[in-house]
């Protein structure tokens, strides 16, 4: 009969066969095979892991047999024998997973040594019984946490009691005879831990190690590293059992960890550390301090210019930035480990960028090399590295950057004192849209309430202002003017530092770093332009936005929203005015004040994108957002009454109330919005197209080019509605360009964000240039579920329990939600071949979702302005 093959020698392994041999094991056996000084080891497969874990946690036949033989086919290359008393071999035990899972899982280091070989040990370590004792002791301690489970400290304790009473600090100061008496007495603790049953036959303890390593894939903290990386469980481990090399065999010997360039910063340079006798995790564990490799040249030069030889090869080899362990025995350098190093955004950008210099990678290759994701680190200020403070608390990483200022507990503070060149920290429960001039101006947002999609969320991102969401905790009064974080009470004179990329907050002022926009990452950007078929538009709607997106990237505005126009505190009036008007004639007289405060935003616009195409959504929220709050304004005329106010003032308030009330809806984002409420009141969509003509030709004559027009209808579900609103907007436009004696292109489409849109867009395509698929609504109606209380109520434990796999607002729901776009494009493109698909909102900055939306055939994505480089790249990837 056939038998799984559970054993690999060393040299019958290579780079290729990493899902068999596990990262470390088939790297091991690559070094090898390209002449790198590996010790020699065999590998018993994740197969092997598998198939036991599925066996009721037994082995599976024939795996002892193949393990025992695999042990003595490395007896007979190296000449030593587990167990031997003249000649013994001492292994290591490494678990090694197909990803690096570093520090998850467990290793054991000098297998082998025992009452009957540790003098032998000695003896061939030219005499040296310390560093024999020392190996020993270790082993016990590292075989029995690992493998018996024996708490560690038990181990811990006996070792400080030795310290003590030879009244020293550190392992190395115990001599010989100190270290045997340790061995002794750990394994007196071990066996009375262990009621007697104390393994000492090495074969039985090697079989224990295996075992223990596959056991440990399944420990809690590799289960909870698992699910943060999206690791599948089912993949298993390999193990390792390798000859040992002794980095503790007196001053010629080391053990350190190096990479082949700066992980934090890119630089080809030496970066590392070493640990004269030493042993395996000394370096990392921080038992001692390490020094910096360079000083290893003085002491090791033969090993160390080896060592440089050598981590030059691997990078050349693997093409990538290498992070590697290796020991030095007596001299001679051995390499342990060598994988592809972690490394900051910073060092990921200017690695890809060199490597392509160098030769080493194709352009392709760098752009597979950066995660998109990552560049957001680089794209705003940050807190200096070498800070060191501790968060106060921590609440969701809402909007990346970082943010320092004096605190500020309403909007129209923070717009005060922003507008005068403070620097504040906007403080709230939670924002609405009335308070987007004190966001504005304010460095960052921390709200005690409300998820990653909430208002500030989206707003900050949107501005590219730092933002902290959902505080847990956090207890704001905004009476006092006072915000409690765990148990301090901080005021408005008081500052503190927002870290939006973490989430963590900190008391005080930490130093900033400003953004890292250099020629690398300009160089990113070009490569991925030359790829990506996605075009990447922004989401603006101001001058400095705009021209932000331009900066960044942009190929024009894929969504101005004009409700924010509308929210600014020097509109607020008329379009209160407009929205309480009683009659055509009032609102007619509201509106014409509103016109050239929009036609000059428009103009902003226009100027920063002129030769771009530029989408305007025409309003879009429901009335009320501009109206006071509800329970505000009836505490309002309840305050009036009592304090005994002017019959004027208290009737004007009455009359607002009762419009508050008259607008009021049990379900706004339900409700009378988009192009319901341009049905109503066609008198705005008039108002807003002649804007939009007016600032197009105005920038035209001042620039001598303008934008592409295209004006968008939001909120459409049935066909005729797009019909009546592009009818009304066509007929604007025209008679403007007519009295201006101007022509102008222009086109009209509409936002798919109702389902019914989607399932009904042939009808829609026929009054439609171009579809925007609005994401966000669309996953609100598509799903069924409140954008605004879902993520604070069910919605995060659907994540937490994997009933859902992520956020449907922040990546897009592929098999359902994503369903909708893509019925929505075939049909919208059934009646129109050439139909303009874009979508914009949230999703159109998520790498996960431009994927999907590039093989959808969407034309283009639109995402917040700092979002833009993200979105380049993540298209370009995905045509790679
Ligand atoms: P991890 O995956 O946690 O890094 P490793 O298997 O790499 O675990 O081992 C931990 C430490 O033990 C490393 O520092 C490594 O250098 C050392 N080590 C492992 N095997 C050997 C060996 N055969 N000889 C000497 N040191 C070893
Ligand atoms: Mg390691
Ligand atoms: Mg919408």
């Amino acid at each position: 009969m056939n038998q799984t093959k559970y054993v690999y020698d060393l040299n019958e392994g290579d780079a290729s066969l990493k899902p068999l041999l596990g990262g470390k094991g088939a790297n091991l056996a690559e070094m090898n095979r390209i002449g790198v000084p590996v010790p020699d080891a065999f590998t018993v497969t994740t197969q092997a892991c598998v198939d036991t874990m599925n066996n009721n946690s037994e082995w599976p036949e024939g795996l002892r047999e193949q393990v025992e033989a695999g042990l003595a086919r490395l007896e007979e290359r190296t000449g030593k024998t587990l167990g031997s008393v003249e000649n013994p071999l001492l292994v290591s035990i490494r678990s090694g997973a197909v990803f690096s899972m570093p520090g998850m899982m467990d290793t054991i280091l000098n297998l082998g040594i025992s009452d009957e070989t540790v003098g032998q040990v000695a003896k061939l370590a030219d005499g040296n019984e310390r560093f024999a004792w020392d190996c020993y002791r270790r082993f016990v301690q590292m075989y029995g946490e690992v493998v018996e489970g024996i708490e560690p400290h038990v181990f811990e304790d006996a070792l400080t009691e030795a310290k003590e009473a030879k009244g020293v600090d550190n392992d190395t100061d115990l001599d010989a005879e100190d270290l045997k008496a340790l061995t002794q007495k750990f394994k007196d603790l071990a066996n009375e831990a262990l009621g007697g049953h104390w393994t000492t036959d090495p074969k039985e303890q090697l079989m224990r190690a295996i075992n223990a390593v596959f056991k440990s894939w399944l420990n809690p903290r590799a289960e909870v590293y698992r699910k943060s990386q999206g690791i599948s469980r089912n993949l298993g481990t390999a193990v390792n059992v390798q000859q040992m090399v002794f980095g503790n065999r007196g001053e010629t010997s080391a053990t350190g960890v190096c990479f082949s360039r700066n992980p934090s910063t890119g630089e080809k340079e030496l970066y590392g550390e070493f640990l004269t006798n030493a042993q395996g995790e000394d370096v990392v564990a921080g038992i001692r301090t390490p020094r910096d490799l360079a000083e290893m040249e003085a002491e090791l030069p033969e090993a160390f210019h080896e060592l440089l030889a050598t981590m030059d090869k691997l990078e050349l080899h693997n093409k990538d930035m290498q992070d590697m362990e290796f020991t030095i025995e007596d001299r001679k350098l051995y390499m342990l480990q060598t994988r592809n190093g972690k490394r900051t955004a910073a060092a990921a950008v200017k690695t890809a960028v060199d490597m392509v210099s160098e030769g080493l990678i194709t352009k392709e290759e760098a752009l597979l090399r950066i995660n998109p994701s990552d560049l957001d680190a680089l794209l705003h200020d940050a807190i200096d590295p070498h800070e060191t403070a501790t968060a106060i608390v921590k609440g969701l990483p809402a909007s990346p950057g970082a943010a320092v200022g004096t605190l500020s507990f309403t909007a129209d503070d923070a717009a005060e004192r922003g507008k005068a060149g403070e620097k504040v920290i906007l403080v709230r429960y939670e924002t609405t849209p009335d308070d987007i001039h004190g966001v504005m101006v304010a460095q960052g947002v921390l709200t005690a309430h409300g998820g990653m999609t909430s208002h500030a969320a989206v707003v900050a991102r949107g501005m590219g202002i730092t933002c902290v969401a959902g505080a847990p905790g956090i207890k704001i009064d905004p009476k006092a003017e006072t915000v409690t974080i765990g148990g301090q009470e901080y005021g408005k004179g008081d500052t503190l530092t927002l870290n939006g990329s973490t989430g963590e907050v900190f008391s005080g002022a930490l130093a900033l770093v400003p953004p890292k926009l250099d020629e690398n990452f300009q160089q990113v950007g070009e490569w991925a332009d030359a790829v990506r078929r996605l075009g990447v538009r922004a989401n603006a709607e101001n001058f400095e936005d705009a021209s932000k997106a331009r900066e960044l990237g942009a190929e024009g505005i894929g969504l101005a929203r004009t409700e924010h126009m509308f929210m600014a505190a020097d509109r607020l009036p008329a379009v209160r005015k407009m929205i309480l008007a009683e009659n055509e004639e009032q609102r007619a007289a509201a509106l014409a004040e509103i016109l050239p405060m929009q036609q000059a935003d428009f103009e902003g616009i226009f100027t920063a994108m002129k030769g771009l195409p530029v989408t305007v959504r025409l309003l879009d929220p429901p009335l009320h957002e501009f109206l006071p709050n509800i329970v505000d304004q009836s505490v309002l005329v309840k305050e009036l009454e009592l304090t005994g106010a002017s019959e004027d003032v208290l009737a004007k308030e009455r009359e607002t109330l009762a419009q508050v009330k008259r607008l009021h809806e049990q379900n706004p984002m339900l409700g009378t919005r988009g192009c319901r409420l341009a049905m109503l009141y066609p008198s705005i969509p008039d108002m807003q197209a002649r804007a939009i003509v007016k600032a197009a030709l105005a920038v035209q004559e001042r620039e001598g080019e303008t934008v592409g027009v295209e004006i968008m209808i939001p909120l459409v579900a049935i066909a005729k509605e797009l019909e009546v609103q592009r009818d009304i907007v066509v007929k604007a436009v025209e008679e403007e360009l007519a009295a201006a004696g101007k022509s102008l292109d222009y086109t009209v489409g509409t936002m798919i964000e109702i389902p019914r849109a989607a399932l009904t867009a042939n009808e829609i395509a026929e009054h439609a240039d171009f579809f925007s698929f609005g994401t966000n609504d669309l996953t609100q109606t598509g799903i069924g579920i409140s954008r605004d209380d879902a993520e604070a109520g069910f919605l995060g434990h659907y994540v937490e329990d994997e009933v859902i796999a992520k956020n449907p607002f922040e990546s897009i729901d592929q098999e359902g939600v994503g369903q909708l776009v893509q019925i929505g494009v075939e049909k919208g493109r059934s009646t129109k071949a050439e139909l303009k698909t874009g979508v914009c909102g949230e999703h159109g900055g998520d790498p996960d979702s431009i994927e999907f939306f590039h093989k959808v055939g969407l034309n283009y994505v639109s995402c917040s302005p700092f979002r833009v480089p993200i979105a380049r790249l993540a298209a370009a990837r995905a045509t790679l």
